[in-house]
C-alpha cells in the first residue's frame, strides 16, 4: 500500500481548480492508498477525510521557485509519501523536478494516466509514441495532465481540518505583477469546455475583395468573451503576428496549436479559417469532438479530420454565434 500526497495551490478563497480535482479524484481512485493533500499559500476550503497540510503566508501566495520548492520539500519531508501528485501547472511544473532531487525521488511529467499497480501513461515525440512506465524509486512525481481523470474531488461539505507547516524563507525574488502578453486579456483557457481556433484565413481577402482583419479581431474575441472559449491558433496565424504584420494582435505563439505548438485537451473544438492540415490537426488529438467552419468543401478537416464540417463563411457564422450568444 503507498502513501499518496497530492499537491495544490488553492484561490485565495480556498477552492481549487477544476484540475487539482481531477488530481485528489485520481489519487483517491487508485485504491486502498493513504491520500494526504499538501496545499501552498493557504488552506483548501473542500471535504478531505484525510490529512491536510498547510503552508500558508504571504510569500507562498506567490508563484516563485523558491517558496514553493521550499513548501513542497517541507511537505513532502513531513508526510514522507512513496507517491506525489501535483496538477500540471505552470508553477508545480517548473519547481518540483527540483524538490524530487533535494528529497532523493525521481519525477515523469505530462502523465496522462495512472493505474492501481502504479503504471503511468505518457506521450513522447509530439504524442506519437504512447508509453507505459514504472519506477521503484520513492518518491516517485508524477505530474498530471488536465483530462486524466473523468471525475473529480466533490467541492460541497464541511471543510477538512488543517495542519499548519511552518517554512521560514526570505525570498530573493519579488513578484511584482502580471502581464499578458501583447495587451490582451487571458485568452488560454486550459479549463475551458471549447477550444476556438483561428485560421489565418481571417486576415486573407474575402469574397468582397478587402481584408477584414480588425471585424475579424473583433469577431473572435467577442466569441472567445461569451462562450468563455480558449483560443487556439494555427502556425499561419501567429507567424504573421511575430512578422509584425498587424492582423490579430492578441495572438502569441502560446496559441499555436499542433506539431510544432501544444496539444490542448478540451471536450470540444472549432475550428475557423483554418485549412486542417495534418501538421495543425496533430495537436487536436485530445478534442473529443472537432468541428470546423471553412469555405472550402475539399479542406483538410473534410478528410476524415473533423465529425462535421460547416462549408461556410466563418465571419457570417460567428457573427451569428455571437449575435445568439448574446441574447
Ligand atoms: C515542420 C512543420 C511543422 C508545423 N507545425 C504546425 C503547427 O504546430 N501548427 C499549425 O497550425 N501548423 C503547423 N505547420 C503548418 C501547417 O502545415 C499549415 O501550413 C498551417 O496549419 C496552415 O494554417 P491555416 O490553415 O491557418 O492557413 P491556410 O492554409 O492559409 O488556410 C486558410 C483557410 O481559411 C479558409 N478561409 C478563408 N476565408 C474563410 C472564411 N471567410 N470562412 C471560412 N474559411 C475561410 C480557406 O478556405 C483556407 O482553408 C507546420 C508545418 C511544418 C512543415
Amino acid at each position: 500500500m503507498s502513501s499518496i500526497l497530492v499537491l495544490v495551490h488553492p484561490q485565495p478563497d480556498g477552492s481549487l481548480s477544476r484540475h487539482s480535482l481531477e488530481v485528489l479524484a485520481l489519487a483517491k481512485s487508485l485504491g486502498g492508498g493513504d491520500v494526504v493533500v499538501g496545499a501552498v499559500g493557504g488552506a483548501p476550503a473542500i471535504p478531505f477525510e484525510g490529512r491536510v497540510l498547510v503552508v500558508e503566508g504571504e510569500a507562498f501566495t506567490q508563484p516563485r521557485y523558491s517558496t514553493d520548492a521550499a513548501a513542497a520539500q517541507a511537505i513532502c519531508e513531513a508526510v514522507k509519501p512513496d507517491v506525489v501528485l501535483a496538477p500540471s501547472t505552470s508553477r508545480w511544473t517548473r519547481c518540483l523536478a527540483g524538490v524530487a532531487q533535494r528529497v532523493g525521488g525521481r519525477i515523469d511529467t505530462h502523465v496522462t494516466a495512472l493505474d492501481e499497480s502504479l503504471q503511468a501513461m505518457r506521450w513522447y515525440y509530439r504524442q506519437r509514441i504512447e508509453a507505459v512506465l514504472t519506477r521503484t524509486q520513492r518518491p516517485w512525481f508524477l505530474i498530471i495532465e488536465s483530462g486524466s481523470s473523468k471525475s473529480v474531488a466533490p467541492v460541497a461539505g464541511t471543510p477538512a481540518a488543517v495542519v499548519k507547516i511552518a517554512v521560514s524563507v526570505s525570498p530573493r525574488t519579488e513578484v511584482s505583477g502580471m502581464v499578458s502578453p501583447q495587451g490582451g486579456g487571458q485568452t488560454i483557457k486550459p479549463e475551458a469546455e471549447l477550444l476556438f481556433v483561428a485560421g489565418a484565413g481571417w486576415t486573407k481577402k474575402q469574397k468582397d475583395g478587402r481584408v477584414r482583419a480588425a471585424e475579424a479581431a473583433g469577431l473572435i474575441l467577442g466569441f472567445i468573451d461569451r462562450a468563455g472559449a480558449s483560443l487556439g491558433s494555427s502556425k499561419s496565424l501567429v507567424d504573421l503576428s511575430g512578422e509584425g504584420v498587424s492582423v490579430l494582435p492578441f495572438l502569441s505563439h502560446l496559441n499555436q496549436v499542433g506539431q510544432t505548438g501544444s496539444t490542448p485537451r478540451h471536450p470540444k473544438g472549432l475550428a475557423t479559417c483554418c485549412h486542417g492540415e495534418e501538421p495543425h490537426v496533430v495537436g487536436w488529438r485530445f478534442i473529443n469532438e472537432r468541428r470546423a467552419v471553412n469555405l472550402d468543401p475539399s479542406c483538410g478537416w473534410a478528410r476524415g479530420k473533423a465529425d462535421v464540417l460547416y462549408v461556410a463563411d466563418a465571419f457570417e457564422v460567428v457573427a451569428k454565434l455571437n449575435e445568439l450568444l448574446s441574447r
